[in-house]
């Protein structure tokens, strides 16, 4: 599972992901950086803030702890560690046959999976944009 944010960064089932800072060569995370392993308080802020979405590719999102070194800033927390405690497949990103695989895929990780509404997962604006997306890559225009 990648992240969506760091596309090269892979988070592997039953090991913590450790943050590092790809910028100072510092210990992450750092107060005067934004490095670390992001997490926010909760969903409507990941929302606000804009997920970055890939059309094609499945979305996960996940409550995640984080420890070690510690960042406390505006928008939530900044770990040096963490490991998913729960995951969730947006409905309607995993293709046509490739849910209960997914689903199959995120037991790897050792934690509860489950799924969740497009909608409520992205905001309705972000839905509905993916949606006309996967239309538009199954019958492209002539
Ligand atoms: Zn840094």
């Amino acid at each position: 599972m990648g992240s969506v944010s760091h596309r090269r960064i892979e988070w592997h089932p039953g090991q913590p992901l450790q943050a590092v800072c790809l910028t100072g060569g510092h210990p992450a995370p750092s107060a005067g950086c934004a490095c670390g392993i992001h997490a926010s308080p909760d969903r409507r802020q990941l929302l606000d803030h804009g997920l970055c979405l890939v059309p094609g590719l499945p979305l996960v999102l996940g409550r995640v702890a984080v420890w070690g070194a510690v960042v406390r800033d505006d928008h939530g927390w900044r770990g040096q560690y963490a490991y998913p405690v729960e995951l969730s497949l947006v409905e309607g990103t995993a293709g046509d046959d490739g849910t209960d695989r997914l689903l199959a895929l995120l037991a790897r990780y050792g934690v509860p999976v489950d799924t969740v509404p497009l909608a409520e997962a992205v905001g309705d604006v972000s839905a509905a944009i993916l949606t006309f997306q996967a239309m538009s890559s199954r019958n492209p225009p002539s």
